[in-house]
């Protein structure tokens, strides 16, 4: 397996680097999508954030993403949930006991009035309007847009619909007004970006046809409402932050959150780890004999923290940021 991405400070220069725009101790989040089971790119993911959590003296969420209906299976919420006890890795908010109790607000589905709150001053100010374009009519031609290099596959929306009076409603998408303009932000791994998400993406995409909530859309929300300071996720979403940069400001959000992309466990130089990847599933390491801290240690050496993957605990997660395990 390869590493993608690049990690321009050290563990210790990020925390450092943390603490100065911190200026109180932060709320970070871990927020899997139950689309499949957890795998090493997971791991790698859940070690940065309850690794920097600690490190920064902060606390962790875990939200479930269930936000597409289609994709999104129980059993594979119960068997994340079981990984993530058995790795250790233990939520200060909405933990997995929470989700095993029923209803739990930490889970997407469940957050519809949440969401349409968010967006009603959106709507009633006419910034989001109804689309009726398939994917596939989307256009594959258009002189304005700019690739991200993290997304090459990305297509921009060509504002198709815009003009056309289309209500937000049942049956059609909406999609939220972008007006030209860049988003320009400090990543504490990879420095300033600057992003102009009208011609990344062009007008936000925010529930689908078939009445589902967007990643782009529900976890921008999500991290405004819940109060996350801190987001730490895989370098393959840095081109999202600049459109959730922007769709959180314009729904009130005043202090932007501080953004961390790490670099990704990839199964080839170009092909990501996948969930359908059975060498690399968590539950296939675990029947395959191995201890959690050993599967922690495999993918801490994976992204590049440790040297060698001798086996580690979440409680040494700290350490690998240049913090003392139990000293916070
Ligand atoms: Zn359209």
């Amino acid at each position: 397996m390869f590493t993608s991405g690049s990690a321009s400070r050290s563990g210790a220069e990020l925390v450092t680097a943390l603490r100065a725009r911190l200026p109180t101790a932060p709320l970070t989040r871990f927020a899997p999508a139950p689309t499949g089971p957890l795998h090493l790119g997971h791991v790698v993911n859940a070690l940065y954030v309850w690794g920097l959590a600690g490190a920064l003296g902060g606390r962790v969420l875990l939200r479930i993403e269930d936000h597409d209906r289609q994709r999104a299976r129980a059993e594979n919420e119960r068997m994340i949930l079981d990984d993530l006890d058995w790795l250790g890795f233990s939520a200060d908010l909405y933990p997995s006991s929470a989700y095993r109790n029923g209803p739990c607000d930490g889970r997407q589905s469940e957050r519809n009035q949440v969401y349409l709150g968010a967006l009603a001053p959106l709507i009633a100010a006419g910034l989001v309007y109804g689309c009726q374009c398939s994917r596939a009519s989307q256009a594959a031609a258009d002189p304005l847009f700019q690739p991200p290099s993290t997304n090459p596959a990305e297509r921009r929306y060509a504002g198709t619909c815009r003009d056309r009076g289309i209500v937000p409603g049942d049956g059609v998408g909406w999609r939220l007004r972008l007006n030209p303009g860049s988003e320009v932000f400090d990543d504490a791994l990879l420095g300033r970006q600057e992003q102009d998400p009208s011609l990344q993406c062009g007008d936000l995409l925010l529930r689908d046809r078939l009445g589902n909530w967007t990643y782009q859309c529900v976890a921008a929300i999500d991290d405004a409402v819940q109060g996350v300071t801190l987001v730490v996720r895989g370098h393959d979403l840095l081109s999202s932050t600049g459109r959730q940069l922007r769709l959180a400001r314009i729904a009130g959000r005043a202090t932007a959150p501080e953004f961390v992309h790490h670099p990704l466990v990839m199964k080839s130089a170009t092909q990501k780890l996948s969930k359908s990847d059975g060498d690399s599933g968590i539950r296939d390491l675990r029947s395959a004999g191995w201890s959690a801290g050993r599967v922690i240690g495999c993918a801490a050496a994976l992204a590049g923290l440790t040297q060698a993957s001798d086996p580690l605990t979440v409680q040494e997660l700290p350490k690998l940021f240049g913090q003392q395990a139990g000293l916070e």
